[in-house]
């Protein structure tokens, strides 16, 4: 498995802030039925974890399945080398919402690396000043339209603030740093 330097309880506390917001101050799922939780095309609809994200889920646990994908095989940053977690959810009626990966927990934004003085070419949707993390809308194409993403919806600036901090904090992570670099 592929080893970052980010500890388990890092992960703890960071799925412990984040467990406290969400994107918008209602059930976005009521609004789209909650399309970014089906598994219709596993291929598609699955979320990695982060490097040592697995280290705080049990695989016997049965609302996830998993699968683990070679850095060989699949288009990952140069420096990942091993086996990463890939994982289905059964469906939002069976989430664990308390076990929710990051990379479900922090959609539908997604961090990028701006230099300063530099302008980029998406919308910036959170930055803190003097800081080249920021975050803009996840633009990856996907099975699905995501309502939040389509009317670029005014998120909840707690949730902006709880999800800037989790990424400032793991881009400390050289590995997690190289995946935010590549886009
Ligand atoms: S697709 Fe977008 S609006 Fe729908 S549940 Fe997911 S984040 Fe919310
Ligand atoms: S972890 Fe839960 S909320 Fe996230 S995609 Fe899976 S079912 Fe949906």
């Amino acid at each position: 498995m592929i080893k970052g330097k980010t500890r388990r309880n890092t992960y703890r506390a960071i799925y412990r802030l984040l467990d406290r917001v969400t994107p918008v101050p209602f059930d976005c799922g009521t609004i789209c039925g909650a399309a970014c939780c089906r598994t219709d095309d596993p291929d598609r609809m699955g979320l990695y974890l982060l490097p040592g994200e697995e280290k705080i889920h049990d695989r016997r646990d049965p609302w996830l399945t998993w699968q683990l994908q070679s850095t060989d095989e699949y288009d990952f940053p140069p420096s990942w080398h091993g086996h990463v977690c890939y994982v289905n959810c059964e469906g939002p009626e069976h989430c664990r919402r308390s076990l929710r990966p990051i990379q479900c927990r922090t959609f539908p934004l997604k961090p990028v690396l701006v230099p300063a003085g530099e302008t980029p070419p998406f919308p910036i949707v959170y930055r803190e000043a003097g800081c080249e993390l920021a975050l803009t809308w996840q633009d990856e194409e996907l099975p699905y339209c995501c309502p939040l993403i389509e009317s670029a919806a005014r998120l909840d600036p707690a949730f902006l603030r709880a999800t800037y901090t989790v990424w400032k904090h793991l881009i400390r992570d050289p590995l997690i740093r190289d995946l935010v670099e590549r886009g």
